[in-house]
């Protein structure tokens, strides 16, 4: 019998794991998280995939459903553009003030973040690629040093990191963040906010042409002329 001490961290496990493949995409939109089922996959009892389930919901991240099942939420065109436009106006304050406010100790963690998804970019390990650029902007929010700022970036934070995952250019990304790490090692304010627009511009096509290609992904399946390659490069 588990202890109320022990039964904290099983539960923000399950949690863990689930948020994990719903941003990483291993679970699709709109599937179901049936309590028992998940239970079963974890060898959990069903308490904390309750738990873990209603804190996602919290998140953004799951979309319940009446008695004891939910499903992965499928993010609206709209859902994305209300992230953009937030992650916009956030974004922009976090940078400007990660190149203000960065001290020694944080911009080697950014680089640490930068090497880490360069590397898996070079790799063309996707997965490591997306979860690592997540972490490099979690790590300038960090780096802005704003209380107030890191509580918003707290409740947006699994929202963001599912939006940022929402692309299939790793490269060009990488590459992005580089120039950006190098603005704000240079405390280059002006060059940040230049950067930064840009990057934001980037980031939103990429996203509505992997939403695309998710798309017609899914019409492929049906139609095997349908090449689901074409999207991949529109800017
Ligand atoms: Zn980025």
């Amino acid at each position: 019998m588990a202890t109320a001490e022990e039964f904290t961290p099983e539960s923000e496990r399950v949690m863990n794991t689930l948020r994990d493949e719903i941003i990483d995409g291993t679970r699709a939109p709109g599937s179901k998280l049936v309590e028992r089922e998940i239970a079963a996959e974890l060898g959990v009892s069903r308490l904390p995939v309750r738990d873990a389930l209603r804190s996602l919901v919290s998140e953004g991240l799951v979309t319940p459903r009446p008695r004891t099942w939910a499903v992965v939420r499928e993010f609206s065109q709209s859902d994305i553009s209300d992230l953009n436009e937030v992650r916009s106006a956030l974004e922009t304050l976090a940078f400007r003030l990660a190149a203000e406010r960065r001290t020694r100790a944080g911009l080697a963690k950014l680089r640490d973040d930068l090497d880490q998804q360069l590397a898996a970019s070079a790799k063309g390990d996707g997965q490591a690629a997306r979860r690592k650029a997540a972490d490099f902007h979690q790590t300038v929010t960090e780096l802005a040093d704003n209380a107030l700022l890191s509580e918003l970036g707290g409740i947006l934070q699994s929202r963001m990191r599912w939006l940022l995952g929402q692309h299939d250019d790793f490269d060009l990304f990488a590459h992005e963040h580089e120039e950006l790490y190098l603005a704000i090692e240079a405390r280059d304010v002006q060059r940040v906010d230049e950067l930064a627009a840009q990057h934001l511009a980037t980031s939103r096509a990429k996203i509505a042409a992997h939403r695309r290609n998710a798309n017609a992904g899914a019409k492929a399946d049906l139609d095997p002329s349908v090449d689901a390659g074409d999207d991949l490069n529109d800017a």
